[in-house]
């Protein structure tokens, strides 16, 4: 699915520049959940955030389904981000005065879906995260647990490759947070990969493989027994 090698990022600091990734290498599978962690500052959302092609690394190689991702016009990328990837972020990212239907069709409006098929669509996703009877509702009418669902249903709407996750349990209560990663577990189960960045170690041990980022480089990359917890919702 994916391969990083010996990928370098800076960031410049006034007349000198902070050296955040410092020759990352790391293959992710078709069907794996990986927990990218490290402490507050170590580099996970700046690699994330390459893998997203929402931002580019300064050397290394990174290629993406057998694409090399190297040198690519914002036009591209745009192309190989709305067909590979799915983003899910701490803070949802909704738009605040559209409803859940109109966040989960605006990605498929941007794919130039005709209407019908837009509303159609975003209405599947949205029952499949629970929420077939909230899709009039705007954000603030809905909890946050509800929120990144709304999120997720978003992401899931375009039919990404890969799901990348930062921190999406990172402003809720621990059973929220155990909800929203038991419903990424049972896409999982059906085949998507993911990729979560977290700093919670009970999160973490909800993935199937722990990636640990220190100073720049990955010092431990192990596949663990996934943790499952019973949810009755
Ligand atoms: P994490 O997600 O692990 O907390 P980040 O990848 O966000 O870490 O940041 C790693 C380091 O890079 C931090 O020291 C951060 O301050 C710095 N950093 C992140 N983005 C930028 C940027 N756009 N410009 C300058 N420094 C940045
Ligand atoms: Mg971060």
């Amino acid at each position: 699915m994916l391969v990083i090698k010996e990928l370098h990022k800076s960031y410049p600091i006034g007349d000198s520049s902070l050296h955040v990734l410092k020759g990352i290498n790391l293959s992710v599978e078709e069907g794996e959940m990986v927990a990218i962690m490290g402490s507050s500052g170590s580099g996970k959302s700046t690699l994330l955030n390459i893998i997203g092609m929402l931002d580019e690394a300064d050397s290394g190689d990174y290629i993406l389904d057998g694409l090399p991702i190297k040198n690519l016009t914002e036009k591209k990328a745009a192309v190989y981000r709305n067909k590979f990837l799915g983003f899910i972020f701490q803070s949802f990212n909704l738009i605040n005065y559209k409803n859940a239907l109109e966040n989960v069709a605006l990605p498929l409006y941007y794919q130039g879906m005709k209407r019908k098929e837009r509303q159609e669509k975003a209405m599947f996703y949205l029952e499949k995260v629970g929420l077939k009877n909230w899709s009039h509702h705007l954000p603030k009418e809905l909890s946050g647990g509800q929120n990144q669902r709304v999120a997720i249903a978003r992401a899931l709407a375009a039919n990404p490759k890969l799901l990348l996750a930062d921190e999406p349990t990172g402003a809720m209560d621990s059973n929220t947070s155990y909800e929203i990663i038991t419903f990424i577990q049972q896409l999982n189960d059906e085949g998507k990969t993911i990729l979560m960045v977290t700093h919670e170690e009970d999160i973490a041990n909800m993935c199937k493989r722990i990636v640990r980022l220190r100073d720049g480089i990955i010092m431990e990359d192990k596949i663990i027994n996934q943790v499952r917890i019973e949810q009755h919702v």
